[in-house]
C-alpha cells in the first residue's frame, strides 16, 4: 500500500450504490447514514446527477478561468439568489473555500489600514487542513507538530458573545469572526440563535465581516439551504463546499455587504475552481433538492430520527444528549466511543464518531422515512449493547 497513511482507514472498500444503499467489493450491502461526511447529498447513482455528469463530460470538462465559463456564472447566481449574498469565488474544497474567506477578510482589514489584521474563532471548530484552515482550527491535536501556525486568530468558547466583546474592548486588530452555525467535527454544538443576532450586531458596530463556514451544514443540510437562516442572520461572508456538488468536488466562497466587491483580478485564483463539471454537477444538484422537496425533507426526517432515538435511547445511562437540526444528528454518549463505527459497519451501517464521545449521523438528504425508522431500529441495539445498558 502506498498511500500515505493520513487515515485510520476500516478495512472495507465499497464498489457501488444506488440511493442511500452502498455495496462492498464483497457483495455486502450497507445503509448510509454518513454520505461519506455530509457529501452524497443526492446519495448514489442519483439518475439526474448521473445524466448530468455525463452529459457535461461529453460536452465539455474544463476550459480555465481565463475565459467565461456559462455554468459557473449560472451557479453564482444561483447561490447568490438562495444566500442573500451579492458575489461567488468558486475553488474545489472547504478549506480552499475557508482560505478565500480568511484572505478577504484580511484584504478588508488593510483596505482600512489594519496592518495585521485578526479574526476571532471559535473553540472546538473545524475549518480545515491547510496551514491558515488549521490554525483557524480549534483542536490541538490537528495542529500539533505543523507549528509555526499562521499567525491573525484568536480564540474564544463557542456561544460566548461576552468573551468577544472583551477582546473588542482591547484589540483593535479584529476584523472578523469566523463561527460554524453548527460545529460539525467538534461534535454537533448549535449556535444560539441569540448569539448569532449578537455576533451580528456586534459587527455591525465594530465594523468586522461575520463569516460563516457553512461546509458541512449548507446545502439545505439542516432544513434551510445555509445553517445562518434558521436565525434570520446575514452573515458578510459564507462559505460551502461537501455537499454541494454531491460528490463532485467543489467549493465557494459567498461574500456580500462590506465583503463584496473587495476581490480584483490578481488578488485570489483557482485552476480547477468552478470548472463546467463541478458546476453542472452543483446546479443538478440544487435543482434536485428544489423540485423533490429535499429541504423539507431534511427537516421532517431529522427531526423523525432525533424523536425515534430520543424514544429508544429513553433512559439509558451513558447517553448525555441527542441534539442536532435536519440531518446534521449527534448523539452524545458519556464515555469515548469510536468503537461504535466498525460494530456498525460489521452490521451494515455507516455512521461516524467525532470529538470522541459523539455518534455522528449525516444520512443523504434523500433519506426516507423508511430508512429513518429502520436506522433507529438497528443502530439502537448497538449503542445500547455498547454502553452494557
Ligand atoms: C469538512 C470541513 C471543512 C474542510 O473541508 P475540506 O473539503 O476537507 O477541505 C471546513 N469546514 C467545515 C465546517 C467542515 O466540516
Amino acid at each position: 500500500m502506498h498511500v500515505m497513511n493520513t487515515y485510520a482507514r476500516l478495512p472495507v472498500a465499497f464498489s457501488h450504490g444506488q440511493g442511500c444503499r452502498i455495496t462492498d467489493t464483497e457483495g455486502k450491502e450497507y445503509l448510509d447514514a454518513l454520505s461519506g461526511i455530509a457529501v452524497s447529498t443526492l446519495g448514489h447513482a442519483h439518475p439526474r446527477l448521473v445524466a448530468a455528469i455525463a452529459g457535461q463530460a461529453g460536452r465539455m470538462l474544463h476550459t480555465s478561468n481565463l475565459y467565461r465559463i456559462r455554468e459557473q456564472e449560472d451557479l453564482a447566481d444561483k447561490l447568490v439568489a438562495l444566500s442573500g449574498m451579492q458575489e461567488v469565488f468558486f475553488c474545489n474544497s472547504g478549506c480552499e473555500a475557508n482560505e478565500a474567506a480568511i484572505k478577504l477578510a484580511r484584504y478588508f482589514g488593510h483596505k482600512k489600514g489594519i496592518e495585521t489584521p485578526t479574526i476571532i474563532v471559535m473553540e472546538k471548530a473545524f475549518h480545515g487542513r491547510t496551514m491558515a484552515t488549521l490554525s483557524a482550527t480549534g483542536n490541538r491535536k490537528a495542529q500539533a507538530g505543523f507549528e509555526p501556525l499562521v499567525a491573525g486568530f484568536v480564540r474564544v468558547p463557542y456561544n460566548d458573545l461576552q468573551a468577544i466583546r472583551s477582546i473588542a474592548e482591547h484589540n483593535r486588530n479584529i476584523v472578523a469572526v469566523m463561527v460554524e452555525i453548527i460545529q460539525g467535527e467538534g461534535g454537533i454544538h448549535l449556535a444560539a440563535p441569540e448569539f448569532q443576532s449578537g455576533l451580528r450586531q456586534l459587527c455591525d458596530e465594530r465594523d468586522w465581516l461575520m463569516i460563516c463556514d457553512e461546509v458541512q451544514c449548507g446545502m439545505a443540510r439542516t432544513g434551510k439551504w445555509f445553517g445562518y437562516q434558521h436565525a434570520g442572520v446575514q452573515p458578510d461572508i459564507a462559505t460551502l463546499a461537501k455537499g454541494l456538488g454531491s460528490g463532485v468536488p467543489i467549493g465557494a466562497c459567498l461574500a456580500g455587504g462590506k465583503a463584496a466587491g473587495l476581490f480584483g483580478p490578481g488578488n485570489h485564483g483557482s485552476t480547477f475552481g468552478g470548472n463546467p463539471l463541478a458546476c453542472a454537477a452543483a446546479l443538478t444538484t440544487i435543482a434536485t433538492i428544489e423540485a423533490d422537496g429535499l429541504m423539507a425533507a431534511a427537516e421532517r426526517v431529522g427531526l423523525q430520527l432525533r424523536q425515534g432515538f430520543k424514544e429508544a435511547l429513553a433512559g439509558t445511562a451513558g447517553v448525555l444528549e441527542i441534539r442536532g437540526q435536519g440531518l446534521m444528528i449527534g448523539i452524545e454518549l458519556d464515555r469515548p466511543c469510536g468503537e461504535l463505527v466498525g460494530k456498525a459497519l460489521a452490521a451494515g451501517l455507516l455512521i461516524n464518531v467525532t470529538a470522541d464521545k459523539v455518534v455522528r449521523l449525516l444520512p443523504p438528504l434523500i433519506f426516507s422515512e423508511a430508512e429513518a425508522a429502520e436506522l433507529v431500529a438497528r443502530l439502537t441495539p448497538l449503542i445500547k449493547d455498547f454502553l452494557g445498558a
